[in-house]
């Protein structure tokens, strides 16, 4: 695996190369409005780091992973989330992945149906 993945779409919006609407960023992690919102709250949260999708993880990144759900209920707090959302990754082409660098959707701002499509 390489890192950064010059062909990775948000290995580039990590770089700056692409623009997009930041929310939060820090050394490990960055998050940005989704460019085409299925609610009205649609975040992506990503590490900085080019992971596939979530079978990437190992154990050393438990840390990451307390961070990204961290930064995102803080985010949902800050957009008032107070009636809760939705967090999904979706892991290879069958779950619908159309990039494959590791990120959690945060989905509110409306009701939810279950299960999803
Ligand atoms: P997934 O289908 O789970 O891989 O999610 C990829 C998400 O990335 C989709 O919801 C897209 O709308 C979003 N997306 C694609 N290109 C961009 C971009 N340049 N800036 C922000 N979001 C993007
Ligand atoms: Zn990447």
């Amino acid at each position: 695996m390489r890192d950064p993945d010059p062909d990775c779409l948000f290995c580039r919006i990590v770089a700056g190369e692409i623009p997009s609407d930041r929310v939060y960023e820090d050394d490990e992690v960055i998050c940005f409005r989704d460019i085409n919102p299925q609610a009205p709250t649609h975040v992506l949260a990503i590490p900085r780091r080019h992971i596939p999708d979530a079978r990437g993880l190992s154990n050393g990144d438990g840390p990451l992973l307390e961070r990204l759900f961290g930064v995102l209920r803080d985010i949902a707090d800050a957009e008032g989330l107070d009636g809760g959302y939705r967090m999904v990754t979706n892991v290879g082409p069958d779950a619908g992945q159309t990039v494959f660098h590791l990120h959690f959707h945060l989905l509110g701002g409306r009701s939810m149906r279950w299960p999803p499509g």
